[in-house]
């Protein structure tokens, strides 16, 4: 299995190498050369498999010789065993045809854990062999940050810095940054927004001297393990309701199209998916996208579901690589514009492939409250404000007979002020993690500018 770049400019790389790298440096994403197809038979074999081994049988599809059978079974095995639930992602039924597939029983309560947990193993495999050392650098609007140093605390040869908008994040995100004590972990809070955390990381990717000297590797959603991560969990739901017998849709709270992209290749390998709806807040580039064919930048809103909120979308590069029949300069040149006028038109045929595959519905704050408050009331699930804005979205697009599944992609007690304010109920941390308010916190506050930030990585970094 070879990984090519968005761009078609970087080196072909294997599935370890691509993991390792992250962005291209042709600025690109990487992509599977081509999408493994899974017969009737395989899928129909899937169902009452345990989550780990529906894991093992689609990731083994897409890791070529990086790893060994033993190797990969045994990342899987421990990247889940921390899960507060047994089957890792299940599902609940809201209404008849609807149902919530809960991602949020890892350790730092989001569906990052699905992909951050498994990379974390497949990269201690990897660096151990090569005998590496690496620097995880990593910007997050709150859930990644928590996810990647839940899963890279204590590795002696990764140190990981995760740069976080001071101030705009919420306590419970920024005490599981902050309260992790060992020594390789480094929250930085960073005077700017989520943007210019984003830009200053960009930034030291395309400084290659840097991103050389200390070994830089990158685990934002971009990281094609992290996509391949996020397919597995497509196959448990839609084979629990009946794939491949029958089609199963799905709505996705989005953001940065990671998750929803995992979807795209699920479908593609053979899953018989019916509606790919993405689901966004008022910071809606890709609803506006999906109805008009313009995507154009025009800001971003703090908005009650945060983890949601960009101005645009990294991961859908691949998706507009993918519909355009994978010609790198094409997608390229749409890049291109986009950094000089902050936007640009898809082709008519684009539109038409993107819109073959996925739906779109946009919530406002309103909306969100109302929805969480709604679906109290009706099926007595107390939804975190990402999850409401899916449930809405969905809503709105069921298709009777098929079933709507809709990701919920956090806990609501990640986001207890919100779900208050909507609902009237303080949701409780989950047993495990009750004393996080309790832990002291250790942050270093810097500022918005790249030198000083990769002076301060060189100095605390122990490699
Ligand atoms: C990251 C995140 C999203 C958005 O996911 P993308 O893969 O970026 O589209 C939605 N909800 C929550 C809670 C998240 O942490």
């Amino acid at each position: 299995m070879r990984y090519i770049s968005t761009r078609g400019q970087a080196p072909i790389l294997s599935f370890g190498e691509a993991m390792l790298t992250g962005l291209a440096r042709d600025g690109g994403l990487y992509v599977p050369e081509s999408i493994p197809v899974l017969t009737h038979d395989e899928i129909a074999d899937l169902a009452g498999q345990s989550y780990e081994e529906v894991a093992f049988r689609i990731t083994s599809r897409f890791t070529g010789d990086t790893f060994s059978e033993a190797e990969l079974k045994s990342a899987i095995a421990k990247a889940y065993a921390g899960f507060g639930h047994a089957a890792r992602a299940p599902l609940v039924q809201l209404a008849p045809g609807h149902h919530l597939l809960e991602l949020f029983h890892g350790p730092t309560l989001a569906f990052k854990d699905f992909a951050m947990q498994l990379i974390g193993q497949l990269f201690q495999i990897a660096l151990a062999r090569e005998g590496r050392k690496i620097t995880i650098v990593g910007a997050t609007s709150g859930d990644t940050g928590s996810a990647a140093i839940e899963a890279f605390r204590g590795l002696d040869n990764v140190d990981v810095f995760i740069l976080f908008p001071h101030g705009r994040v919420s306590e419970v995100q920024r005490r599981q940054m902050t309260t992790p004590s060992e020594a390789n972990v480094h929250a930085l809070a960073l005077e700017g927004d989520f943007d210019d955390c984003q830009s200053r990381l960009k930034d030291m990717f395309n400084h290659f001297e840097f991103r050389d000297g200390v070994g830089l590797a990158g685990v934002n959603s971009i990281n094609w393990a992290r996509v391949l991560a996020q397919v597995v969990y497509y196959f448990t739901a839609a084979v629990s309701l009946g794939a491949p017998g029958r089609k199963i849709s799905f709505t996705v709270p989005t953001g940065n199209f990671g998750d929803i992209f995992a979807g795209y290749i699920a479908k593609s390998m053979g899953l018989p998916i019916d509606q790919l709806v993405i689901a966004t807040n008022q910071n809606d580039i890709l609803h506006r996208c999906l109805s008009t064919g313009r995507y154009e930048m025009n800001g971003v809103k703090a908005s009650i579901s945060p983890s949601m909120d960009i101005q645009i979308s990294s991961n859908f590069e691949r998706a507009l690589f993918m519909a355009y029949g994978q010609d790198g300069a094409a997608v390229a040149q749409l890049m291109d514009e986009m950094k000089t006028t902050g936007g640009f038109t898809v082709s008519q045929g684009a539109l038409e492939a993107l819109r073959e595959i996925y739906a779109s519905g946009r919530v406002s704050e309103a909306e969100t409250s109302a929805e969480i408050t709604a679906e109290l009331a009706r099926s007595g699930e107390l939804l975190c404000p990402h999850s409401a804005v899916g449930v809405a979205v969905a809503n709105a697009q069921i298709a009777a007979p098929v079933p709507m599944v809709t990701l919920a992609t956090a806990h609501p007690a990640k986001f207890p002020d919100a779900v208050e304010a909507a609902s009237g109920i303080r949701p409780a941390l989950p047993a495990r993690m009750a004393d996080l308010f309790d832990r002291p916190e250790r942050v270093t506050r810097v500022p918005n500018d790249l030198a000083a930030l990769e002076a301060l990585i060189h100095e605390r970094r122990r490699a």
